[in-house]
């Protein structure tokens, strides 16, 4: 693959000096679009993560850089975009994710795939991360050249974590990985998020908990292509085995997928690495199948939709929110509809005839 091969920091460009690119970045000063773009279509690791705190970044000028170095990297033909697969693996804290992400990545990139692992936690912290943050998380698959793995952006909301790690999958997929996984905690909306940007859907349970137990919602179960019953290994196996047949169960009588595909339930060990290649050949099952029967692509598409109503949504309500007629009139409205002296939908035309009228 070319990552391996090619060299990763380009002549010119500095090499990282700082453990945390976030704080190295502020400092930096910004390069042209065109810059980034080209060491991120380089290979260079370095430029693709500088690139990506820009994507997080709340500074207006960082904003309009990224947005132009995603669109610089949207259509490009070397892009990866199409050959890449995006696969969302979700699964309460503790579960095994990371395990089971350092387990099948190592094993993708024995095939030669090259692999980013993102993740969307709104909670998370970018020191004290609860998801990825903690340097010692996937240590073998952060060492490999052909892997990138980057912590969730931090402290915002989910809406803007999802949306940054969807741009971020479009620089990936520009610098040549193959595999993007997103990586969520399922127990809150995040998971409806990843879904808005994965291809395959993974869910990871614990053997021996019913998944209400595991904080897991049933519209969850609903959604995975895969569910895996992680550590079935030693003690656990037959309540692993016993959790595997009640999925099973439990998934005949959800209705067919739009997709054609009907979800499987195995076990596995990420631990000891037992159902991991067998994970990974469905995965590439699920692909071929639905690449030709067409879904694929128009999920893919549907996807775009979403997101670009996603888009109109969050940039008119932020206009709104910044506009300086709306912002004088919109406390004394708020008080009048609360007080019960006028309806919440006169308050709303009212205060979006101001808007519209400047
Ligand atoms: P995450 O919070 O979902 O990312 O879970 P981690 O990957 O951090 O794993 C939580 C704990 O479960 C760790 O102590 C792992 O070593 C352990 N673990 C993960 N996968 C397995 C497995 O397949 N078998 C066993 N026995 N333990 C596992």
């Amino acid at each position: 693959m070319p990552k391996r091969t090619k060299p990763q920091v380009r002549s010119g460009v500095s090499p990282p000096g700082s453990l945390n690119p976030r704080l190295h970045a502020r400092r930096r000063k910004l390069r042209p679009a065109p810059e980034y773009v080209e060491g991120i279509l380089g290979g260079s690791r370095v430029l693709l993560s500088q690139a990506i705190t820009l994507i997080e970044s709340t500074r207006p000028e960082h904003q309009q850089l990224a947005q132009e170095i995603i669109g610089l990297c949207l259509p490009h033909p070397d892009s990866n975009r199409k050959r890449s697969i995006r696969i969302g693996i979700t699964g309460s804290p503790g579960v095994g994710k990371s395990t089971f992400i350092e387990a099948l990545g190592l094993h993708l990139l024995e095939e030669g795939h090259c692999l980013a692992v993102l993740a969307i936690d709104p909670s998370s912290k970018v020191s004290k991360g609860s998801i990825l943050g903690d340097k010692t998380r996937m240590e073998k698959l952060a060492g490999s050249e052909a892997a990138f793995i980057r912590p969730s952006p931090a402290g915002d909301s989910l809406g803007g974590v999802a949306r940054k790690t969807r741009e971020s999958i479009i620089l990936c997929e520009a610098a040549g990985y193959d595999t993007i996984i997103i990586e969520t905690v399922g127990v809150g909306q995040s998971e409806t998020a990843v879904h808005s940007m994965a291809d395959f859907f993974l869910l990871l349970l614990l053997p021996g908990a019913g998944d209400e137990l595991q904080g897991i919602k049933r519209g969850i179960v609903e959604m995975a292509d895969f569910i895996a019953v992680n550590k079935a290994d030693g003690e656990r196996l037959p309540l692993a085995k016993r959790a595997r047949q009640e999925y099973r169960n439990a998934l005949h009588l959800f209705p067919p997928k739009e997709s054609g595909w009907t979800p499987k339930v195995e076990i596995c060990s990420a631990e000891t690495g037992t159902g991991i290649p067998e994970i990974w050949q469905q995965i590439k099952t699920y692909r071929e199948k639905t690449e030709e029967n067409g879904y694929f692509e128009r999920h893919r598409r549907e996807q775009a939709y979403y997101w670009l109503q996603e888009s109109i949504n969050q940039q008119l309500l932020a206009a709104f929110a910044r506009d300086t007629a709306v912002r004088e009139r919109l406390k004394a409205v708020e008080q009048a509809v609360l007080d019960g002296k006028l309806s919440p939908f006169l308050g709303a035309e009212e205060l979006v005839r101001l808007f519209l009228d400047r």
